[in-house]
Formats: C-alpha cells, structure tokens, sequence
C-alpha cells in the first residue's frame, strides 16, 4: 500500500508534467493552423495582380480569380475580402463551413462595413501589421448567428502610393477546431478568455457561456485558482495545469488541462502490476550494488530516478495512443521493437511487418531527409537529452505516397546512462506542410505566367550579391521587353496581350537552364538570373533568345521580338546598380532598332 501511495503522487505530477507537454502540443497546434493567414495577405498585397487592380480598377477579374485561388489554398478560410477606404467590399470569396468549394460573391450583394468595428480597428492599423479580432461568435444583423459560428478575424491595411486604399481581411472558422483542440481522452480542457468566460470546454457543455449561461465563468469553475490562471503565464495547480496561448492582439486564451476524475487511479489500476515488479526488481538490484559502494539512500535514489523515467515512457505510450507511437532498439537499423495499430494508417505497413523485421522504420524515411533524422538522434544523443522534436521529415508509404511527420522522441536510459531504446511520438501533419508549402509558392509565382513574381526575383538577386561578395561566385542578368507590346493589346485586345505574354514566358521558360531563375520584371518585361555565368556567356544565351523569340511563330499575333539589355555583378555594385545597368543596356538596344541585344561593356 506504502507502494500504491509513492506512485499515486509520482504518477499525479507525472500527469500534470504532461499536461504542460499537451499545452505545448495544443499551443503549436493553434498557432499553425492560424499562422499561413498572415501570409496568405502579405502574398496578395505583394502580388502583381492585386497591385495592378490598384492601379487600374479595371482590372478587378484577375484580381477576383487570385482571392479565389488564395481563399482556396485553405479549408479553414470562411472569408476573404479586399474593403476600400470607404468601407464598401470590393471583392468578397466565402465558403460555407466544411465544404472545400469557395465562391465570389457578386457585386450586387456587397455590403458597405464601414461601421464595423474590424473595419475601424484594422484602418488604424500601421503599414504591414497585422490585426487580430478576439476570438468571438459570428454576428449577423445584430445576432448571434445560429448554428453558432466562432470565428477569429485576421487583417491588415492595403496602401497604394503611400496613402490607404482600404483593408486585407480574413475570417477563419474556429469551432471543429477549437473543438478538436480540447478533445482528449485524459484530460478535460477549458479555454477562457481573457475576461474568465468559457470559449469551449472538452464536455461542450459550457461553450460559449457569456452567450447562454451568465453564470460559468472561471470564476465558478475554478474558484479558488482562477486568479492564478489568468493573472500567470504558466501555472501548475494542485490537480490542474494552465498556460496562455496568446494572440498578438494583447488577447490571450487561457487553456486549463486538468487530469480527468479517473485518470490517475485509471493508470494506476492498469499499471500497478508492472510497477510492483519495477519496485521489487530496483529492490533486488539496489542491495547488492549500495552494499559494494555502501552509499545505499543515494544508489535507491538514482534508481529511483531511472524509474520515473520508465514511467513517464510506460505513461507516453497510454496517453498518446490516438497517434502512432513507435518503440525503437537502440541497434544499427533502429529494429522496431513494439509499434501500434495505428502504423497501417500512417505507413500503410502492419504492425506485423515491423514486428518481424521485413520493414524497418529507417528504411521508411524519405531519402532526401535520412541524413537530417539521423543527425537529430545523434546530436540528441550527444547532448544527453531525454526528450526532442524532430524538424518535419518525410515518410514514403507502403503505396509510395509522401506524408510529412511530426516526430516527438524519449530517448530511454538505464542507471548507467546507456540508451536501452527510442519511444517516438508520430503525428501526419501533411496536410498542414502542403498548404503551407503551396502557399510558399503562390508568393513566389506571378499568377499570369507562372514564372517567379518580382517579389522572388529580389530575393534571389540579393542572396546571389552575397555570395558574388562572400564567394567571388560569378553572377550576370539578362533584362528583356518586348517590343511594341502595346500594339497587341491596341490591335487583339487585354486578353491576347496576356497570352503574349504567356508564351514569351514558355519559350524563355524552355531555353534556360535548370539553374537560371526566370522572372517577370513588369508587364512585358522579364529578367533572367545566371548564377555562374561569366557577361560574354550570358550575351551568348541572350543571343540565342532572340533569334529563337525571332523566329517563334506566335499563336495570334504571328510576329514578336523582344529587345536585351545584358549585365554582369562587378565589385562595388549593388543590386540596385546592377539592374540599372542592364536597364540602360536595355535601351540602348530599343534605340539602336529593337530585337538585338546590348550589353553593359558597349555603355
Ligand atoms: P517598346 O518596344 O518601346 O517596349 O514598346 P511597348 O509598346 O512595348 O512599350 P512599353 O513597354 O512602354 O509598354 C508596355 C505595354 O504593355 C503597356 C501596358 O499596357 C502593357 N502591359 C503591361 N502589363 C500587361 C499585362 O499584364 N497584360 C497586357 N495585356 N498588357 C500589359
Ligand atoms: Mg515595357
Ligand atoms: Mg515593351
């Protein structure tokens, strides 16, 4: 009984250490599911699309078709709009909860939001900040809308030359989400908010409270350490764990995990066998090796130790069973030694073909991300931790599919500090990874042609100026326009114009190497990036581009030459100065005649 008492307390703290690891999960969690939004605005206030429209309003049909794309990259994203200065939706996409399909609303039924107070608060907004809403119910027409739909709001101000245009603003559904975020079989999880009121709480019987029941609040919930939890970042109670997941809007959500009734005396009565004998086996062990060192309290106290450990570890595996966890030796190969059911889900493998050795884990891992994995373990291993994250890695599963893991590892060690083996914690995120590696991209792509944006071309301008100065590594840049551009759109129209351009993308797209970076620089201009390429190499390829643009057979227009201004990085210049120069180049080609090329030497 003595024992049973020693592992109620040991396995209490244990089970209020792990609910502070389940806040650092949860925590994660919210912030990425939130994070890509901010983003997802900065890409179209970035974009050529959307500064076009800003420029010219006619060109409000592109404009649309990128909020569409944008809006779509995301299943969570209930709305998105674009309002001017004078609070008037110019360009509203909406989906209806849990459907993947977004649409446009028409102009006719665009509303004016000037009075709304997300309108006035994200007006006031500097330049490239973002604004964030409290975390609140869906209001329409001056009701809560029911079914009840929380939603968290995300904005930022547009600016056109130098003066406010209007507003960037996001919607995203909050409650599948939020309902997830406090579903766990061992604890029960409330997020309040900032004024102690009950967003939503695991039994979904208080949600909302300020709305339906004036009375919950954390206050009646939890009264004696409610103070604590709203008044302290992280607060570990006497059965109850709390942390703040903040917002940037000075907004915080308070989350309180508190081990369910039956927890504790649930691990214990499915452990308590395996735990008499661990107690009887560190009892065997501990009286002969504390006679040979005769310092027996603190020989009992290291195994001790090592027996919290084994707990923790016997703990990870029950309370994390909803994932795949795995159980690695500490061999070569990384044999499996046990792994759940949950494996077929993920690898598409069984338990079975872990267990008898025709799979193994590191041959499951993509090729491309083995050299990282391992080099986590070893430096985990080196560095004598217990626990540790991998950075998202790869698996391949059995049908070749790619998912993207989240890997959380214990590494278990005896008394003597050698490693008896590996306990993983595998979660699929590859559903997150993907949206956000698409979004990477979106704000990389100029939406019309598909080659890098102009945004791109900068970085990679800059980062080749560093190592042209860190590396002496050679760079030059080829700056194209075509000529009489605006004849097409004068003669075919807008639209031809586009598939011009378009084409001049593809024929440049295919003439380059895999290396060189092809950009639009603006309209009808390009430029192309030649990392290792000498000026008289890069006058030669912007030869070859001439003639093959010269003798191109385009779809409508027939007959198109473009003109080639030719520079190469030289000590003291900028990127600035660079672009400059094949700017000039540029021109004087356009004055010689068009369709030739120039290079900087002839300036
Ligand atoms: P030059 O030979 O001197 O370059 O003559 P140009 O007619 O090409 O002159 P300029 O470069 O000044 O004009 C480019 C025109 O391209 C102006 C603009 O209306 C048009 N343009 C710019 N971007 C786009 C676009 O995305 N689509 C279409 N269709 N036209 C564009
Ligand atoms: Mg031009
Ligand atoms: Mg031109």
């Amino acid at each position: 009984m003595a024992v049973f008492k020693i592992e109620e307390i040991s396995l209490k703290s244990a089970s209020i250490k792990k609910a502070s690891e389940t806040f650092q999960d949860r925590n994660e969690i919210f912030k990425s599911y939130i994070k890509d939004t901010n983003l997802k605005l900065s890409s179209i206030i970035s974009s050529d699309i959307f500064r076009s429209y800003l420029k010219d309003t006619k060109n409000i049909k592109l404009a649309n078709s990128l909020f569409l794309d944008i809006a779509s990259t995301s299943d969570n994203i209930m709305q998105l709009r674009y309002i001017d200065n004078t609070g008037m939706e110019i360009i509203r996409i909406d989906r209806e909860e849990f459907s993947s399909e977004t649409y446009l609303i028409e102009k006719e039924k665009l509303q004016n939001k000037s009075s709304r107070y997300y309108f006035k608060d994200i007006s006031d907004t500097d330049q490239n900040v973002f604004w964030y809403s409290k975390l609140d119910l869906n209001i329409e027409q001056g009701k809560i809308e029911i079914p009840i739909k929380p939603v968290l709001r995300i904005g930022t101000p547009v600016f056109h030359n130098s003066k406010q245009a209007g507003i960037l603003i996001i919607n995203i559904f909050m409650k599948n989400f939020l309902y997830e975020l406090v579903n766990t079989p061992l604890y029960d999880i409330f997020l309040f908010d900032n004024d102690g009121d009950i967003l939503v709480d695991s039994t979904h019987s208080h949600c909302w409270n300020k709305y339906i029941e004036e009375d919950k609040t954390i206050y009646s919930h939890f009264a004696e350490e409610a103070k604590h939890i709203i008044y302290n970042t992280e607060y570990f109670g006497q059965n109850l764990y709390s942390n703040k997941i903040s917002l940037n809007n000075g907004e915080n959500l308070h989350m309180v995990i508190k081990p369910k009734t039956d927890y504790i005396q649930k691990e214990i009565s499915e452990h308590l066998n395996q735990l008499i004998w661990i107690m009887i086996g560190i009892v065997l062990i501990s009286f002969p090796i504390s006679y040979f060192f005769s310092k027996t309290p603190i020989r009992l106290k290291e195994q001790a130790d090592e027996q919290k450990k084994d707990q923790d570890v016997l703990l990870s595996l029950f309370d994390l069973s909803d994932a795949v966890l795995f159980k690695w030796n500490n061999d070569e190969n990384w044999s499996v030694d046990s792994v759940s059911l949950s494996v077929d889900k993920l690898l598409g493998h069984t338990q079975n073909d872990f267990g008898t050795g025709t799979i193994t884990y590191i041959g499951c891992i993509h090729h491309d991300d083995k050299k990282q994995v391992i080099q986590e373990v070893t430096k985990a291993i080196e560095n004598k931790v217990y626990f540790f994250k991998h950075k998202p890695y790869r698996v391949v599963t059995k049908d070749g599919d790619i998912k993207w893991i989240l890997d959380s590892t214990v590494i278990v060690r005896n008394a003597n500090n050698e490693i008896i083996n590996f306990v993983g914690y595998l979660t699929d995120i590859s559903a997150l990874k993907n949206s956000e590696l698409k979004l990477q991209k979106l704000s990389r792509t100029d939406q019309l042609t598909k080659v890098s944006n102009r945004m791109h071309i900068d970085d990679v301008l800059q980062s080749q100026y560093y190592r042209f100065y860190r590396d002496n590594e050679l760079t030059s840049i080829i700056l194209l326009d075509i000529d009489f551009f605006k004849s097409v759109n004068d003669d075919y129209g807008h639209i031809v114009g586009d598939s011009v351009i378009i084409e001049f993308a593809k024929i440049l797209q295919s003439s380059i190497r895999k290396g060189d970076i092809l950009g639009r620089w603006g309209g009808e201009e390009f430029l192309i990036i030649l990392p290792h390429t000498n000026l008289d190499q890069a006058m030669q390829l912007a030869n070859k581009l001439q003639k093959i643009i010269f003798q191109n057979n385009f779809s409508t227009v027939k007959h198109k030459t473009a003109s080639f201004g030719v520079s190469t990085f030289e000590r003291g210049m900028s990127v600035e100065t660079l672009i400059d120069s094949a700017d000039k180049a540029l021109y004087l080609s356009k004055e010689n005649g068009r369709n030739c090329v120039t290079s900087t030497q002839t300036l």
